[in-house]
């Protein structure tokens, strides 16, 4: 066949064993899943009472547009509706700026490790993607990667809270690197952990989309709202961005009980006010915990931990799944000696802490 080049920079997805199958080969009665950074709450009850009352047909196609959840996300953000475009994920919306922005001869600046779909996404469409290694503390590496910018650039990457890292990037680092970079190289920055954001630093979506005309923020339902299965995200820029990405988007590319399920749960914003707040407790206690044993831990604020276990993460990762604990092993997220841990319900973070204080006992005496 003629398949593109480009594919043969690519690889599928691998995803993971279900933890049902999990459950099975290992005989557990209780499988958690701190893994994919999904909302350990669950989700706003306003959600099962608007899919129940839903009138819409599964024979009709979603509104294209979205009209309704367009009106709430714009009026809650205070943005205009034109400068919002939704996606299947915001990963969706990864594809459709990197189609609209990238081909071959074109590059694109991301910090690594980061969120995988960046580099993914860039080199399906030919571009080439440069990565910039975070720094020690794993913050972006901001100077390193302005001096990568060059003609050829079209999109930079900004994760933050970064992804498997945890760290954020303040208003003032995001001022300063903007001063930096040309108007005509597409800033996105993914706040895909906005909600749980604590940090005063930090910049919200609103003004960084009314202060910068090249800068495009993603958020999702995914996370902090607990509707990954759903497959809602979202892009908000100037309208002209906006507008020069549409032609890309699928006409009916988020399905009708996803825009029910994103609608009844951003009206609900007690919901997702209730997880952050229980998820910066749970986030702080967890990150003692497993300081007290000695680890270091990655500065988060988002619902998960990057924490140094000092040893192969695989064997880590082995030893907490016997445990009934499915965690992120740090192999594959370019931290060989790290786990990625979602904070999770209280219960579960104290018997996460238990479970990594044996391991390290037992290792420490073999
Ligand atoms: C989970 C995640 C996403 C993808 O979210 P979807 O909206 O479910 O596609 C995007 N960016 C980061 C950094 C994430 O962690």
């Amino acid at each position: 066949m003629k398949w593109i080049q480009a594919l043969q920079q690519v690889k599928a997805y691998q995803p993971g064993k279900t933890p049902e199958e999990l459950k099975r080969e290992l005989g557990l009665d209780r499988l958690v899943k701190l893994a994919s950074n999904e909302n350990p709450f669950g989700y706003s009850s306003a959600v099962d009472r608007a899919i129940q009352e839903a009138s819409s047909s599964p024979t009709i196609y979603p509104d294209g547009a979205a009209y309704e959840l367009r009106q709430v996300v714009s009026a809650q953000l205070g943005v205009s509706p034109q400068q919002l475009i939704f996606g299947n994920g915001s990963d969706e919306v990864i594809r459709m700026v990197t189609s609209a922005l990238i081909g071959p001869g074109r590059n694109s600046v991301m910090p690594a490790p980061s969120f995988s779909q960046y580099k993914h996404n860039v080199a399906l469409q030919g571009g080439e993607a440069r990565e910039i290694p975070l720094l020690p503390n794993g913050k972006h590496d901001r100077k390193g990667m302005l001096n990568a910018i060059d003609d050829e650039t079209s999109i930079v990457w900004i994760c933050s809270p970064n992804n498997p890292t945890g760290d954020i990037m303040t208003e003032q680092e995001l001022a300063e690197m903007m001063e930096h970079i040309p108007e005509d190289v597409l800033v996105v920055v993914d706040q895909a952990y906005h909600e749980y954001v604590t940090d005063e630093d930090y910049t919200d979506t609103t003004s960084l989309v009314a202060r910068y005309p090249n800068v495009l923020a993603l958020r999702t339902f995914s996370k902090a709202h607990g509707l990954a299965g759903f497959r809602v995200g979202y892009g908000v820029a100037r309208e002209d961005v906006i507008q020069a990405i549409e032609p890309v988007r699928e006409p009916f590319n988020v399905n009708s009980l996803g825009q029910i399920a994103a609608l009844a749960s951003i009206k609900d914003l007690e919901f997702v006010n209730a997880c952050r707040e229980e998820n910066a407790k749970e986030r702080k206690r967890l990150k003692e915990g497993l300081e007290a044993l000695g680890l270091y831990v990655y500065p988060s604020e988002a619902n998960f931990l990057l924490v140094d276990v000092g040893m192969d993460s695989d064997e880590a990762f082995q030893y907490l799944l016997r445990n009934g604990y499915i965690v992120r092993a740090g192999n594959v997220l370019g931290y060989p000696t790290c786990l990625r841990i979602t904070v999770g319900q209280a219960e579960d973070n104290t018997n996460i802490i238990q479970h990594i204080a044996s391991l390290l006992k037992e290792t420490q005496t073999s």
